[in-house]
């Protein structure tokens, strides 16, 4: 039997129409808030993500499906969004529309380990605001993600975590403390954290490891680290969330590794998914556009997991019911599908059935959960009217042509 490859999957029905829900209401959100739509190829090269994410990530060393096309190109399909904006941002000579906002949308593609709520191919939906340094950009993301949250109905089941990493001044300061720290509990560490030690030390903060958690909460805080100016900028990111009511809870072991990133860094997560807990996540990455070779350009943004909100949705968006044509005997198919377009133009869901008598056309009917039945029989057509039925309760009453549309506006479909 044909399979979808392991960690794929076919979208159908309420999966699907819940996925769309949810990026319509993101979209339109967006929209509200400034932000306009860029699509980015799924196909990159693999050295914008080896730049953008750097060789040390997780995604880069173990989970990128990575090819050489038949041209020799170095490829991949793209694990998640940011960097392609960023690339798109430099391709496009985007600088003279800054400050830029864009939102994105689309499949990314990541080669773990599948279980609920993670998959290989997932989809993403993600908001960037480039080219503004002030804190006022981090708080218009930010309320842009809750208010999506909001719209969505999910608010009950996430939690905001926020934390600043500083600048890079409060950085370099922090590693230093925090390395030689580390390094006297050496022996205690997993074998990932003392790789990491040299390459990236503050990715150990956020390590699931049980031993590396015991180690990592006596370790000295990054806030005692913070220079005046990066403490201001959090102290003003808090103060906007206060004034918004966005409920959130400080985290100091919240962390992003790579240097490009700076300042703000926050995640929602929910209890509602099991291990996969994180739902949407974002930061300030001011330094990313430089290094992947652009000018040096502001950026703050997030993006969070479809599928996972999908899964969040407490009920599947409505679909509007539909009006069923039903003729009955082979001379009313002409008439059918006349009736089918009249009702389309009007505005209404309609579903003709193809086959059948009477008896099984409306037991169709029933099934696709139509609200009303057109019924054409080849006697009334002749004297210019049609049976109307209204499936919720059964009643059936004679119409005249000129009053099927406004017969049909009356019923709650
Ligand atoms: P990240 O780009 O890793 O920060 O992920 C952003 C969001 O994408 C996460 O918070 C998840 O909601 C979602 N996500 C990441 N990886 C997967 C996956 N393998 N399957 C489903 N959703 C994912």
């Amino acid at each position: 039997m044909l399979q979808p490859i392991k960690g794929t999957r076919d979208l159908l029905f309420d999966e699907c129409r819940k996925h769309r829900h949810v990026e319509r209401v993101a979209s339109l959100v967006a929209g509200r808030y400034g932000f306009d739509e860029i699509e980015t190829p799924i196909l990159e090269s693999a050295g914008l993500f080896l730049r953008g994410l750097g060789d040390t990530s997780d995604i880069v060393s173990k989970e990128m499906y990575r090819f050489t096309d038949a041209g020799g190109d170095d490829l991949v399909l793209r694990p998640e969004g940011t960097a392609g904006v960023a690339r798109a941002f430099i391709s496009e000579g985007l600088q003279q529309h800054l400050p830029l906002k864009l939102f994105y949308r689309g499949p990314m593609f990541r080669r773990e380990r599948p279980q609920k709520g993670r998959y290989r191919q997932f989809y993403q939906f993600g908001i960037e605001l480039l080219g503004v340094e002030k804190p006022q950009a981090d708080l218009e993301v930010l309320a842009c993600g809750y208010r999506i949250l909001k719209e969505l109905g999910v608010l009950g089941s996430v939690k905001l975590h926020l934390n600043t990493i500083g600048d890079h001044e409060s950085r370099a300061a922090y590693r230093e403390k925090l390395v030689q720290y580390l390094s006297g509990r050496k022996g205690e560490l997993s074998k990932d954290s003392i790789d990491r030690l040299e390459r990236n030390p503050l990715r150990i903060l956020d390590s699931k490891d049980p031993g590396d958690i015991k180690v990592v909460a006596d370790a000295p805080a990054l806030k005692d680290s913070l220079t005046p100016a990066a403490r201001e900028f959090f102290d003003a990111v808090v103060a906007g969330l206060e004034v918004m009511k966005i409920p959130y809870e400080v985290d100091p072991k919240l962390v992003r590794g790579l240097d490009y990133y700076c300042h703000t860094v926050f995640e929602y997560t929910t209890d509602a998914l099991g291990a996969q807990n994180a739902v949407l996540a974002g930061g300030r990455y001011d330094g990313l556009i430089k290094d992947l070779g652009g000018p040096v350009t502001p950026g703050v943004g997030w993006a969070f997991g479809v599928d996972r909100l999908a899964h969040l949705l407490a009920a599947v968006p409505e679909k509007p019911r539909a009006v069923a044509i039903i003729p009955v005997g082979d001379g009313a198919d002409a008439a059918a599908v006349e009736w089918a377009e009249k009702l389309r133009t009007a505005g209404f869901t309609v579903e003709l059935g193809y086959s059948g008598n009477l008896a099984k056309r409306m037991k169709r009917a029933d099934k696709i959960g139509a609200g009303a039945a057109l019924i054409l029989g080849p006697e009334e057509l002749a004297r210019g009217v049609v049976q109307i039925k209204e499936l919720a309760t059964g009643a059936q009453r004679e119409v005249a042509f000129d009053q099927v549309i406004a017969t049909v506006k009356t019923f709650n479909l």
